[in-house]
């Protein structure tokens, strides 16, 4: 069976990255979002192992030092990573998977694995990322201004990645998102993989009519 592609999303706080991802997921088959592990406390109305694996510190450490992260950073004063070995059964059995990190790992995930491919979102401007933040109403006013400090220093990464989409209008920015994955699918590596058999017919010699 073929691999999947990995795509890489990065966006400030707030940019729109978890409502953008969540859509996409829902509309195209064959596409799934990465679970990470986080020891920042839990958002009302999130739920374990569904947003994220909740995770103590000392777990976190420990599974830092088994080596079972693909990735991991430390970002807003929390750890955040990615699973090794839930990203590569997904990718295994053809599955494309979507990783919702921080700059320091994709940086990382680009590594081990050149071919995956990087969106940065940006907002469409200071002030309306600030309303986002604050209009989702779920996080504290100091974790809000934090978040708001942050932003910039995550934005200047963003000619790091491969693809740019600015999240003004929200449909516009998903059709981007899913045409991305979709022309993936249709590389000629890709259709020669999956189409094997229908190439072959194509293109073998055709019976003689004498
Ligand atoms: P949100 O950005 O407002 O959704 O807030 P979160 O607290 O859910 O995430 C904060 C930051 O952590 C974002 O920049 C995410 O991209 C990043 N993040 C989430 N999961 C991971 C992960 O598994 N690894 C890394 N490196 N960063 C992550
Ligand atoms: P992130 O995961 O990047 O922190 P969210 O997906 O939680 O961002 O989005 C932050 C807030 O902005 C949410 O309340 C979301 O509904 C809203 N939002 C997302 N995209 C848009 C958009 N294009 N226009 C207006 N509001 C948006
Ligand atoms: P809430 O978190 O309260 O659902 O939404 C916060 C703000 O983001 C509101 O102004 C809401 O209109 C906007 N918003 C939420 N989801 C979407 C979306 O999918 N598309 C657009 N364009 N705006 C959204």
């Amino acid at each position: 069976m073929s691999q999947g592609t990995l795509f890489v999303v990065s966006a400030p706080s707030g940019a729109g990255k978890t409502s953008l991802v969540r859509e996409l997921v829902e509309s195209l088959d064959g596409i799934q979002v990465s679970v990470s592990h986080t020891t920042r406390a839990k958002r009302e109305g999130e739920v374990d192992g569904v947003n994220y694996h909740f995770t103590d510190v000392a777990d976190f450490e420990a599974m830092i030092a088994r080596g079972e992260f693909f990735e991991h950073a430390k970002v807003f004063d929390n750890y955040y990573g990615t699973s090794r070995k839930a990203v590569q059964t997904l990718l295994d059995v053809g599955q494309d998977v979507i990783l919702e990190i921080d700059w320091q790992g994709a940086r990382q995930v680009r590594e081990q694995m050149p071919e995956a491919v990087s969106v940065f979102i940006l907002p469409p401007s200071r002030s309306e990322l600030e309303r986002r933040l604050a209009s989702r109403g779920t996080d504290e006013h100091a974790i809000i201004a934090r978040r708001m400090r942050d932003a910039v220093s995550e934005m200047l990464h963003y000619d790091e990645y491969g693809y740019l989409v600015i999240n003004d209008d929200f449909t516009t920015a998903l059709e981007e998102l899913k045409s991305l994955v979709i022309s993936r699918r249709i590389t000629l590596v890709s259709m020669r993989e999956h189409h094997a058999p229908l190439l072959d017919a194509l293109l073998s010699q055709a019976p003689s009519v004498e």
